[in-house]
């Protein structure tokens, strides 16, 4: 059994995870906040940084063909499979300091306790800072995740940033060949399962005064395109009771939007977009495009929200004499946790006199395309006011130390046996 005081202490063991993370976040693209792309210089340094924590952990490091920083501490019988841990080493453009990396460093961190004490396990630990995961430079959202699972589009490999090189040319710039790219998949037998940190992105741990909490899914999520078209015609002179106000209309579809989604409490849905033509002070709106995101950890919601968003969006189009077009874009599928998994994660967060917060992932993360390889579990940790994708993005040490005794102990006590033969 574990001895509970071989657990570094919260304040302190937090304290050297945010200093880590602070001189990670130097590396940056031009403030505010962090802008760390795919292959870029500040990617190298990062990865060098990581790779140096992981070297002094004991771990063996390689950069894989898709620019993941790979380590892995080896196991007591050399070769055995692995438990997986990691998130992503890239942000948005002008984001914060935690969102991806926290999950990179987290376990750094319990490996070198495991490390210094001597203490090897049954099973190899390995970490991965996956390259890219917003696909800031080239659009290419889950690319280092991608690669592990075996799945990459290969026409992604064309795709350009903002100053015209591909993916592949920025690839063999950053010392990598875009043609050994299928040599970083990995094999489902090589890994035990795939656990993920990651802050919250939410205020729901913050506002129940609690450091940790478990996820039960990620969302599943669908983005409709929508476009009213009116009538422009002049501001002065058309009467209120004559016009077909495309933007008006759309105002109104707004409204439709939060009130569905305010119905359910597994439900959220944004129109981030809008777009009105011909957009003049003195002309009535003719034509306003807008999307509409809409999310749920149940599919069947999406389903529905989707289906009473159209109806309600074509009858107030009728009403005010509109013509409507929706399109439905891009449906992400959603990923459950797997429940053995969640089980042992739900152990170490209880063995730490936490309560248990079950809540589902409104963000997608990397865990989701590692679920077509292995099972998956997330831990997320309570961030400041649920802020992220924002320089303000903030996380307390005390938090970090936490949210690292659950995981070193949830590692500690990990059960590969108590997967289900069917798993
Ligand atoms: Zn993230």
């Amino acid at each position: 059994m574990t001895d509970p005081s071989s657990l570094p202490a919260a304040a302190t063991w937090g304290q050297d995870i945010l200093d880590r993370l602070e001189l990670l976040a130097r590396h940056s693209e031009g403030g505010p906040g962090v802008t760390r792309r795919l292959a870029t210089a500040e990617h190298r340094a990062v990865h060098d940084l990581l790779a140096g924590w992981m070297a002094d952990a004991g771990m063996a490091v390689h950069l894989d063909a898709a620019a993941n920083t790979c380590g892995r501490y080896e196991a007591s019988e050399p070769g055995a499979p692995a438990l997986m841990m990691g998130s992503h080493q890239d942000t948005v453009r002008q984001g914060g300091r935690y969102d991806g990396i926290l999950g990179v460093v987290v376990p750094l961190a319990c490996i070198k306790v495991l490390h210094d004490a001597g203490e090897r396990l049954p099973f190899a630990l390995e970490v991965v800072a996956f390259s890219d995961e917003e696909g800031l430079r080239f659009g290419t959202g889950l690319f280092g995740s991608s690669a592990i699972i075996g799945r990459l589009n290969p026409e992604d490999l064309a795709r350009r940033d903002e100053d015209g090189a591909t993916l592949a040319e920025a690839l063999r710039g950053f010392g990598l060949d875009p043609d050994g790219l299928p040599a970083a998949a990995r094999q489902p037998e090589e890994l035990l399962a795939f656990v993920e940190v990651h802050i919250e992105q939410g205020p729901i741990l913050e506002a129940e005064g609690l450091p940790v909490g478990l996820v039960t899914d990620i969302t599943f999520g669908a983005n409709l395109s929508v476009t009213l078209t009116g009538v422009a015609g002049h501001a002065g002179t058309v009467p209120m009771s004559r016009r077909q106000d495309a933007l008006a209309g759309a105002a109104e579809a707004i409204q439709a939007v939060e009130r569905t989604c305010r119905e359910r409490d597994d439900l959220v849905g944004t129109v981030g977009k809008l777009a009105v033509s011909p957009g003049a002070t003195n002309v009535i709106p003719g034509e306003c495009s807008f999307t509409v995101d809409i999310r749920s950890p149940r599919e069947p919601v999406v389903a529905g929200a989707i289906a009473d968003l159209q109806s309600a969006f074509e009858t107030l189009a009728a009403a005010r004499d509109l013509q409507i077009d929706i399109q439905q874009r891009y449906q992400l599928p959603g990923c459950p946790c797997t429940p053995w998994l969640m089980e042992q994660l739900e152990a170490a967060i209880s063995a730490q006199d936490l309560p248990v917060r079950r809540l589902f992932s409104g963000a997608g993360h990397d865990a989701m395309a590692m679920r077509h390889l292995t099972d998956i579990a997330m831990l997320f940790v309570r961030c400041t006011a649920g802020i992220s994708h924002n320089p303000a993005e903030a996380i307390t040490a005390k938090d970090a130390g936490i949210a690292a005794q659950v995981l070193l102990r949830f590692i500690r006590d990990f059960d590969p046996s108590r997967r289900p033969a069917a798993s």
